[in-house]
């Protein structure tokens, strides 16, 4: 038997990147997954296709989860298709660079709004369907949340919170059987990436991220996704409130 047989996981963010890959991962390991994306309707269902082409069991569904009115219908949508909720990946979230003197009211809200306060309304939701049989949460963090990035302050500090959320949840949610962890992922090349400037071995930024690395590469979506479907599985079943960094052995 696949170790997630029988699960029904939300990815949020899982039309690309590494939400895509993990969606993919946990269909993998046996797990009918909620492919949730704002606005790219087209790459979640690339991802379904390619989890119902393999036999796995997926739906997209459409949700700005910076909302408290869309991630309501996003949970709506998944106790129709799949009846419960068993494992929530919070990976949707946004990185602006931007140096100390251009931060702007707009480029806090924004970053602040879905990785955090979405993040918090999520999760909120997300508890009311899961079973007394508790579950998993991960939060995507990011290595920023805990070394922080010169000219990315404001994105470091909303992965900060993340860090405190999980520890904070998994003690207020260990009553209810649910375990709460992180994982945090070093320099991924993903689509974000890509818009970033960072995605090619030629940037300075990600030559020198490769450079304080144990393993000599930048990662990949499924690098992350593998430790996630750990943490989602009952394998893990003793970890709570831990962010992992799975980063390449970045320092
Ligand atoms: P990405 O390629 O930019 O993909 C972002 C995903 O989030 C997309 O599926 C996007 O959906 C979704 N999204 C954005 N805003 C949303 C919203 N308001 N509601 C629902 N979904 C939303 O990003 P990524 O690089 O895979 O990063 C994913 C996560 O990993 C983020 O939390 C990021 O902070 C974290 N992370 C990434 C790296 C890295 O190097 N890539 C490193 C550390 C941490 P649509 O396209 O449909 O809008």
């Amino acid at each position: 038997m696949k170790k997630l047989e029988g699960k029904v996981a939300v990815v949020t963010g899982a039309s690309k990147g590494i939400g895509a890959g993990i969606a993919k991962q946990l269909a993998a390991e046996g797990a009918a997954v909620v492919v949730n994306y704002s606005s790219s309707r087209k790459g979640a269902d690339l991802v379904v296709q390619e989890i119902t082409e393999k036999g796995g069991k997926a739906i997209a569904v459409g949700a700005n989860v910076a909302k408290k009115a869309e991630i309501e219908k996003l949970f709506a949508e998944t106790k129709k298709a799949f009846g419960k909720v068993d494992i929530l990946v919070n990976n949707a979230g946004i990185y602006e660079f931007l140096p100390l003197e251009n931060i702007t009211e707009e480029h806090f809200t924004k970053q602040f709004n879905l990785n955090v306060l979405g993040l918090l309304l999520t999760t909120q939701e997300a508890v009311k369907h899961f079973t007394d049989q508790g579950g998993s949460i991960i939060n995507i963090s990011s290595v920023a949340g805990r070394d922080g990035v010169p000219g990315a302050s404001v994105y470091s500090s909303t992965k900060g919170a993340v860090n405190t959320i999980t520890l904070a949840l998994a003690k207020e949610l260990g009553p209810k059987k649910i375990r709460v962890n992180g994982v945090a992922p070093g320099l991924v090349v993903t689509e974000g990436t890509d818009v970033l400037g960072v995605s090619s071995p030629e940037n300075d930024f990600h030559k020198a991220y490769v450079a304080q690395t144990a393993v000599g590469r930048v990662g990949k979506p499924h690098d992350i996704a593998t430790v996630t479907a750990f943490l989602a599985s009952d394998d893990s079943s003793w970890v709570s409130g831990e962010t992992w960094y799975v980063s390449g052995g970045y320092r």
